[in-house]
């Protein structure tokens, strides 16, 4: 049976905490969660397909000691592969005496089959802790609300690394050539005067190929899937404290470009799956799984997540993605 030595520490986390895993193809994504983010991807999947359609594909859940008896690594692939099917939930056959540090949500993992992904985590809201957070968390969070963009705009920038182009060094640019904007970035040195350029810094980089027009393309996909979440969000009835948007796009520019135009010739590839399939026959289906990958916009981070019938909207999130809409919108037309 595959165990935790089948997989590896997975390399591209733009934020949050360590000890995040990915199998040896990168398709699978591993995060060891607690048992309230497992129960909000299966309540989600059960019962709320058009947001569960802007979360990661739940493949199930990992044990990830020595005795698993959760879903194996094999078993999540299988699953990945028929992924035009609902992924099966595992549910835990007996209440689990285990350090919640055990379990792990198995998830696509939604910077593979890029050439060079550029990965940006913004997390969202104004308050930032759950109800139950203790008073110190709660002390602790509101003063980062209070010296960032949380406080104005509803979101910070969490994380980001963005590739710079063939032989790029510098200040903070890794061995592959991505510069890397940790948690200090959006923490210390991103205010609201400044939130577009540093915006700007992900999406534009002439380095990588991406030009204006180009960059104008990405920000616009991004702005119809944030209205998307948008839409959604208005609808339903949920609270979500401290989750991400995580926005995902092909870095290097030629790459990027040659996907946008296999994309127009074969339309049914530009949404990623997001709707706009309107493919007639079964050769563009498939062509929707195996064409070169553009964009991707997901909710993520859902430690602080459940839904809440009779609250109305979550506003607290709304806040930070109408913020976002707006400013995708200004860098797709300006
Ligand atoms: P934490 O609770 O530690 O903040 P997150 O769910 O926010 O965990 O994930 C941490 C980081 O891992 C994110 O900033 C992102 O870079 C990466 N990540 C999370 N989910 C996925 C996914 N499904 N695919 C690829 N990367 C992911
Ligand atoms: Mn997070």
């Amino acid at each position: 049976l595959p165990t935790r030595a089948d997989l590896i520490d997975y390399q591209q986390a733009v934020a949050g905490h360590d000890g995040t895993l990915c199998d040896v193809d990168g398709e699978l994504f591993i995060k060891p969660c607690t048992p309230a983010e497992i129960a909000f991807y299966e309540s989600s999947n059960a019962a709320h397909q058009d947001f569960a359609d802007f979360m990661p594909t739940f493949l199930g859940t990992l044990t990830l000691d020595e005795q698993q008896n959760g879903q194996t690594i094999d078993e999540a692939g299988a699953a990945l592969i028929a992924k035009h099917t609902m992924p099966e939930v595992v549910v835990p056959t007996k209440p689990s005496k285990k350090i919640v540090t055990d379990q792990a949500v198995v998830l696509e993992n939604a910077a593979h089959g890029y050439v060079k992904p550029n990965i940006l985590d913004v997390k969202l809201g104004v308050r930032l802790w759950a109800d139950d957070a203790h008073p110190d968390k709660k002390t602790r969070f509101n003063k980062v609300t209070e010296e960032t963009t949380h406080k104005d705009l509803g979101f910070r920038i969490a994380g980001m690394r963005v590739w710079q182009g063939h032989n790029a060094v510098g200040k903070d640019i890794d061995a592959e050539g991505y510069k890397i904007f940790d948690k200090n970035y959006g923490r210390f040195s991103v205010q609201t005067a400044n939130v577009n350029e540093a915006f700007r810094k992900f999406i534009f980089s002439e380095s990588a190929g991406i030009d204006e027009e180009l960059g104008k393309l990405v920000a616009q996909a991004f702005h119809t899937d944030v209205c998307r979440i948008q839409k959604v969000l208005e609808g339903q009835e949920s609270r979500m404290f401290s989750a991400s948007l995580l926005f995902v796009f092909e870095g290097d520019g030629v790459a990027l470009r040659s996907a946008m135009e296999e994309a127009s010739r074969s339309p049914a590839t530009l949404q990623n799956g997001h709707g706009n399939a309107s493919s007639e026959d079964d050769e563009d289906d498939e062509l929707e799984d195996t064409g070169p990958k553009i964009y991707s916009v997901k909710v993520i981070d859902f430690a602080h997540a459940e839904w809440t019938p009779g609250m109305g909207p979550d506003e607290n999130a709304l806040t930070g993605v109408r913020s976002m809409a707006r400013i995708l919108q200004e860098l797709g037309n300006a």
